[in-house]
């Protein structure tokens, strides 16, 4: 990836965010034989990629929307080969682990709404069904003997795990750098268009870019570029708070909703929902949230000191589904955007990429359109 003090470059495809869905992206791209320029603000915007809680999660994603729920399992099928090609071409191990995946109810009230979500997902069939199923207590124990006595039961996926975010990202530049194909360049993109010329001019203030064409995948700085290749991308910034503690000896080796325990021993606890704007803050009472239902779930966490506290801000279409889509006024210009970008990363990198490279992403993936918001307002 040389490092270019160019004003002008000339490049086959730009993809603009260097995020976890533009560097999946980008990597697919220059592995299917593309000549790729990623472009990125730069390290200090790397919001969501690199302050998210690192689920592989399959479970309970797409109720509404079938599709959702085949790509998302489609993804943690993909994920192990993923990760064995981000080992061999970085180095870096992206820490991925398709553990089977819990989902804890502390009351039965809780656990119906849970059993409830996961009958739906069963009668709304898709290809590539999620497997989920309800556990009674007996049969959390089996799975999670750590589990303290407020537990009365939960859901289960085999198909879910993780991956350790920063690892990925890391591994994701690195086989980037390494790649012949790719260039990266930091700067904020200010404008994009197309050129009357054929193909698209990028702007970055300092840098002018000439691209074949043009993918955003720039997560919440979508919104301000996609209307000027006549996309939309109706994106909004939800907070989400996390909690890490202390390196403790290992209780949890499955993936669990809100609490997951690192290789390291350190306890990831999260996450909240909050409509805070920008605001990537943090808060001592949702902090206290956190921690209370955490202890509930695991008694022995009542001991552990917390080390750290972040806010980042998620990436999310007025429905939470992704968005993919080629511009119809634009040609060659795709957005692609989503809200789970560590689970979708491996289908971002082997199917997405490969869609746009041929050209067919609106056609392959015609539930992700942005039409359908016109349609629910119509
Ligand atoms: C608290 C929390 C927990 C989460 N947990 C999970 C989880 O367990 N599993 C999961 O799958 N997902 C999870 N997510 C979601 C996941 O983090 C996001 O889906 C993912 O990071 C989105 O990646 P992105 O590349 O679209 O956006 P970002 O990570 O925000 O990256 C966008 C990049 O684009 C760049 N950019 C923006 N505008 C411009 C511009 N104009 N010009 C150039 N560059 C630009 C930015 O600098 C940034 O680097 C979580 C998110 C949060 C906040």
């Amino acid at each position: 990836m040389p490092l270019s003090s160019a004003k002008h470059i000339e490049c086959e495809i730009a993809v603009v965010g260097g995020g976890l869905v533009g560097s999946a992206l980008a990597y697919g791209l220059a592995k299917a034989g593309a000549e790729v320029l990623l472009l990125d603000a730069g390290d200090d915007s790397f919001h969501a990629s690199a302050g998210n809680f690192g689920l592989v999660w399959v479970q309970g994603k797409g109720l509404g929307l079938a599709d959702y729920a085949a790509l998302t399992r489609r993804s943690a099928d993909l994920w192990s080969g993923f990760a064995q090609s981000l080992v061999e071409e970085s180095g870096i191990d992206p820490g991925h682990r398709q553990t089977g995946g819990v989902k804890l109810a502390l009351d039965e009230a809780e656990l119906e709404r849970y059993a409830t979500a996961v009958r739906r997902m069963h009668n709304q069939a898709a290809p590539g069904d999620n497997d989920t199923r309800v556990l009674d207590r007996q049969a959390v124990l089996d799975l999670v003997p750590a589990a303290g006595p407020e537990v009365v039961g939960g859901t289960y996926c085999p198909h879910d795990g993780f991956a350790d975010p920063l690892a990925t990202l890391s591994a994701l530049r690195r086989a980037l750098l390494r790649s012949p194909r790719v260039r990266t360049e930091s700067g904020l993109v200010t404008e994009v268009r197309a050129d009357p010329g054929g193909g698209f001019r990028i702007s970055t203030g300092d840098r002018d870019v000439q691209a074949g064409r043009v993918v955003l995948a720039a997560g919440l700085g979508n919104a301000k570029l996609a209307p000027q290749l006549g996309l939309q991308a109706p994106l909004r910034p939800e907070r989400g708070q996390i909690l890490v503690s202390e390196r403790l000896p290992a209780f949890l080796d499955l993936a669990c909703h809100t609490i997951r325990q690192t290789g390291e021993g350190t306890v990831m606890l999260g996450d909240s929902h909050e409509d805070v704007g920008f605001d990537r803050g943090t808060s001592q009472d949702v902090a206290r949230a956190i921690a209370r239902r955490a202890v509930r779930t695991f008694p022995r966490l009542a001991q552990a000191r917390l080390v750290r506290q972040w806010g980042a801000l998620r990436v999310l279409a007025p429905d939470g589904f992704p968005i993919y889509q080629e511009s119809e006024r634009c040609p060659g210009a795709f957005l692609v955007t989503c809200h789970s970008g560590v689970t979708l990363a491996a289908v971002h990198a082997r199917e997405v990429a490969a869609a746009i490279l041929a050209g067919s992403l609106s056609d392959r993936y015609p539930a992700f359109s942005a039409a359908r918001f016109d349609e629910a307002v119509a």
